[in-house]
């Protein structure tokens, strides 16, 4: 579904951030890719949606090279979350989860109806929280209104960049079990970075050790934790 063939990334103050990269994640998977700061991790999701460029390589979605793809259809088929999730101040909890449908064109009144109903999905009951804005909610419930934006136009695809980064550990737990059930039924291809080699133990079907810009290991979590 994902397949990075030889990927390379080079900064151009000379940085390699990815070095010859090659991975694959099956349709319905969850990856995570954990590591130390600096290694690589968010250079690679970047280079999914295109922010940025590979140096060389290819990254193949669905076995089609990503740069021949318009970045209005990358959207629609990669969710993205990330870890100061980036809401519009100034747009209300409905209009914010509502983003890539307003990209695509659909009415105000669809727009209402799929946000709300991701909303609920998320966990946020849309008749109390959707016309708040961003500030009057609390950490957790601004990560559940980027991950229920990222879910608005159904991608097959989501990368997920440290989404329960920056809450407490008892929110964080909280999220993760909630992301697990909904992933059961959703079966996203699932790219997720985090530091955290406990939450890439829990939440991996398979995890992407990293390095210094290369995988060390690729494995599923009893072997990443030394089961034999
Ligand atoms: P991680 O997500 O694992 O923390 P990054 O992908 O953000 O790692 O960074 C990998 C390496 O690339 C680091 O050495 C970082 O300093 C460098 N890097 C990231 N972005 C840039 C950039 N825009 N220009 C130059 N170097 C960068
Ligand atoms: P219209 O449908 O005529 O654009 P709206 O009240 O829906 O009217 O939007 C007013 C402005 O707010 C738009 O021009 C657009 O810039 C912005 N906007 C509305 N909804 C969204 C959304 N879901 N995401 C991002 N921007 C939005």
């Amino acid at each position: 579904m994902i397949r990075f063939e030889n990927v390379t990334k080079r900064y151009p103050d000379g940085t390699t951030a990815v070095h010859d990269l090659s991975l694959e994640v099956a349709e319905g998977e969850l990856v995570t890719l954990v590591g130390p700061s600096g290694c690589g991790k968010t250079t690679t999701m970047k280079m999914v949606n295109r922010l940025i460029e590979p140096s060389s390589g290819r990254i193949l979605l669905d076995g089609e090279d990503i740069s021949a793809v318009d970045p209005v259809e990358l959207r629609r088929r990669i969710g993205y979350v990330i870890q100061q999730v980036g809401l519009f101040p100034h747009k209300t909890v409905l209009e914010n989860t509502a983003t890539v449908p307003y990209l695509l064109g659909w009415s105000k009144a669809e727009r209402r109806e799929r946000a709300a109903e991701l909303l609920q999905l998320v966990g946020l009951d849309p008749a109390r929280y959707g016309d708040r804005y961003p500030d009057q909610l609390s950490g957790g419930q601004r990560q559940r209104v980027g991950v229920a934006r990222a879910l608005a136009a159904d991608p097959p695809v989501l990368l997920m960049d440290e989404p329960f980064g920056a809450v407490d550990p008892v929110v964080r737990e909280h999220l993760q079990t909630e992301f697990l059930k909904l992933q059961s039924t959703l079966h996203k291809t699932v790219l997720f970075v985090t530091h955290d080699i406990e939450e890439a133990v829990r939440l991996g079907d398979r995890i992407a050790v990293y390095g210094d810009g290369r995988i060390e290991q690729f494995d599923p979590p009893a072997k990443v934790l030394g089961a034999p």
